[in-house]
């Protein structure tokens, strides 16, 4: 008999809010089908994509459509973001959304917005590339500045943050070195005039990213809060060759061996790397999020891959879910089937029992990150 996850919530460790303005029709639902930006991407290739073609599928059966574009989009209207969002909650049996407030901050929900309709427990990460931005533009020098940021992490939990998430990979890549803080502040000397005249900046300096968020990783390891890692896919800004996990030797050493440290998005393609480190080292884990989404087609090969490598209680699972509600059903829905998949195939095969496969599934959906974020 098959296995069947539908029973066991998700806590989702990590997601995004939902857009105030909700896409009206297929081609502005399409942009949030694919990573790319470029818009010929969604307007030309996206509909003949795994995952567009299995969306809207998906979509029509959850609603109770057509499967078609249009009827998916006639009902979603008619729905509405709050009452759509409600039931895929209940319905993908969500128990918590972990939220990186970081992306999107102007047109998405406030997590008090989102607490108002959204049936499972929400809480917040802490993206930290926002904070050191505003920061520096705040600062009248590189002291004032380190000892704010300093502040601002110094009680993680006590400011109401479960984690923290970095996206050091789309910035100067996951080659983390040691720089000291005179190097770090040599390279603030040099971005801090533009960063005040302008009133803004995009942090990509590599001396200054790498000193703060090393830093960060020691108060992760001080607080034991997690800190979260984008690595692997993204979108076209990144530079695929600098997010691979494995390049993150720095704070694989004793010294972090206190912080939790979750590598998000399945490394993607680098799934190897990922299930190698969650394997290797005590503090490390293996997120499978994003991956459900946008590789659709090979969800089950990724499930397979990391847990062939890394122990069931190293495995997360998220569905990065952001903007519109949708993809929290359709990564759920993948996440699980996948999982299901796979667990099955090693109680065929006997490496496992029914009852440890469905064990295993209970700690990557839900019970690794209760007691990881320590919810
Ligand atoms: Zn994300």
């Amino acid at each position: 008999m098959a296995l069947e996850l539908d029973a066991i919530p998700i806590l989702d460790n990590h997601c995004h809010s939902l857009l105030r303005a909700q896409p009206q029709d297929d081609a502005a639902f399409r942009i949030h089908l694919t990573e790319s930006y470029y818009p010929e991407i969604a307007r030309d290739h996206v509909p003949h994509s795994l995952f567009y073609l299995w969306a809207i599928r998906e979509l029509a059966a959850f609603l109770g459509c057509e499967p078609t574009p249009d009827a998916v989009h006639a009902t979603r209207r008619e729905r509405g973001v709050e009452r759509l969002t409600r039931e895929i909650v209940q319905r993908a049996n969500f128990r918590g959304w972990l939220v990186d407030t970081g992306y999107g901050t102007d047109t998405t929900l406030s997590l008090d917005e989102l607490r108002g309709f959204v049936p499972c427990d929400i809480r917040e990460i802490l993206r930290l590339e926002p904070l050191i931005e505003r920061l520096i533009v705040d600062a009248t020098g590189f002291d004032e500045f380190l000892e704010a940021y300093r502040a601002a992490l110094a009680d993680l939990r006590g400011s109401g943050y479960v984690g923290m998430k970095s996206v050091i990979a789309y910035r100067s890549g996951l080659q983390l070195e040691a720089f000291d803080r005179a190097a770090a502040k040599a390279a603030f000397d040099e971005l801090h005039p533009a960063a005040r005249r302008d009133g803004k900046l995009r942090i990509e300096s590599k001396a200054l990213l790498d000193f703060l968020i090393v830093a960060a990783v020691e108060q992760s390891a001080r607080q034991d809060v997690p800190i979260q890692f984008h690595t692997g896919l993204g979108d076209p800004d990144l530079d695929l060759t600098k997010v691979d996990p494995a390049a993150m030797r720095l704070i694989f050493s004793d010294t972090y061996r206190g912080a939790p440290i979750v590598l998000l998005h399945a490394g993607y393609p680098y799934v190897r790397s990922l299930a190698y480190l969650a394997a290797m080292f005590p503090n490390v884990y293996a997120d499978l999020g994003e991956v459900t989404l946008f590789v659709a087609g090979e969800v089950p090969g990724i499930v397979r891959e990391l847990l062939g490598l890394a122990p069931a209680s190293k495995i997360l699972f998220s569905t990065d879910a952001s903007l519109v509600p949708e993809l929290y059903w359709l990564g759920a829905r993948a996440g699980r089937r996948a999982l299901a998949r796979v667990l099955d195939e090693h109680v065929t095969d006997g490496l496992i029992d029914q009852d440890a496969a469905l064990a295993m599934a209970e700690q990557i959906l839900w019970r690794n990150a209760e007691r990881l974020y320590r919810l």
